[in-house]
């Protein structure tokens, strides 16, 4: 893969409005640069220029439209004390990136090159960066089809861009232990599928369940596997992570879970640790079990936009099983405030996961 991009800058004349620092919410507002390169199978990557935000314009009959034929991926960047700004595993991100596009028959991105090019961009967007505690900057890679033809084949041109947004502390009000469906009759992903791909149609062939959870008072659903609706998956775009008699357990990646970055960084801490952990299938009727007999004592999901979010009841066939009396465990909350003091620059980077723009 070649990766010398040659990367066009143009400036944005008319730098928008900061948002209010401490009304941020999630996802609304946008900085004010992108990147966007194209690709077609002639030129390969080509285009590649850092310009001001804005729309794209794509012909109707482009195949992202028709045949969903799109991938993403979610990473952050911290306001450090000393006014640096730091990426958390971004290069984690635009490899698993490049798995995505190799399961939906779509290019693959020069990740190094592209690093380079997040990180000029953001340092133009630097006073985006929120310094207010627990807020950051979301950056969302994205690759979409856009050869313009009906008619299914894996597309012949694509655009990739990266757009970011400023986003508030997920728990403004401290850790919320939430609520959780777990869903027996709708699934996920299937052995052999695409579950395992960060692709736009696994979230909307989700959407069903997820509104018929929250219609149930529930904020996330549970996944199960898709043959036998007995083990557990994950959680919305989160991992899964269940403490029983002080061992961690976590499902193994199959193919049907989406290989999380936080999940993998909360197996490394516990390693770090000497924590006892096992990524092992396991059933609902055995998280049932052990929390009835209180060997289960805490369950927490891992990603990105949350980092770690403790799980207080699940809903499981109208029974509803309540973890370490709805609060937060010393588990959940000791990877919490380890990954988020690492992720800040506040404890030393011993796994080099950190990429500073000065
Ligand atoms: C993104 C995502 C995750 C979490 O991955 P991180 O890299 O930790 O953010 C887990 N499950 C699904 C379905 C996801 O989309």
């Amino acid at each position: 893969m070649i990766s010398n991009l040659e990367i066009t800058l143009r400036k944005t004349e008319q730098p928008k409005k900061k948002p209010d620092w401490n009304n941020l919410g999630f996802g609304k507002q946008f900085t004010d640069y992108m990147f966007a390169m194209q690709w077609n199978s002639k030129k390969g990557w080509h285009d590649a220029e850092i310009r001001p935000y804005g729309s794209l314009t794509l012909d109707p009959a482009a195949m992202v439209f028709h045949y969903a034929q799109e991938i993403f991926e979610g990473l952050k960047a911290y306001c450090a004390q000393d006014g640096s700004i730091i990426l958390f595993r971004p290069v984690d991100n635009l490899n698993r990136l490049n798995r995505s596009a190799l399961r939906m028959c779509m290019p693959e991105i020069p990740a190094q090159a592209v690093l380079e090019a997040l990180k000029q961009m953001i340092d133009l967007d630097r006073d985006w960066v929120p310094n207010t505690p627990g807020a950051s900057l979301y950056i969302r890679p994205t690759m979409i089809a856009t050869e313009a033809a009906v008619g299914l084949h894996p597309s012949n041109e694509y655009i990739f861009f990266i757009i970011c947004c400023p986003v508030g502390a997920y728990y403004a009000e401290g850790f919320k232990p939430t609520k959780i469906y777990v869903e027996d009759q709708y699934v996920r992903a299937t052995a052999g599928g695409v579950g395992e791909a960060k692709t736009g149609g696994n979230y909307a062939a989700s959407l069903k369940a997820f509104s018929e959870a929250t219609k149930k008072g529930c904020t996330q659903v549970l996944w199960l596997d898709a043959l036998e609706h007995k083990y557990v998956e994950e959680v919305g775009t989160s991992n899964i992570f269940f403490v029983i008699n002080d061992e961690i357990v976590t499902p193994p990646l199959g193919g049907t879970i989406l290989p999380g970055i936080t999940r993998d960084t909360v197996l490394t801490l516990a390693a770090d640790w000497g924590l006892k952990v096992s990524e092992r299938r396991i059933s609902m009727d055995d998280i049932m079990a052990a929390a009835r007999d209180g060997r289960l004592t805490e369950a927490f999901g891992s990603g990105t936009a949350a980092v770690i979010s403790p799980v207080g009841e699940f809903v499981y066939q109208d029974k509803n099983i309540l973890i370490g009396n709805g609060q937060t465990g010393t588990v959940a909350q000791r990877f919490f405030d380890t990954i988020q003091q690492v992720q800040r620059g506040l404890l030393p980077d011993q796994h080099d996961w950190l990429v500073r723009i000065n």
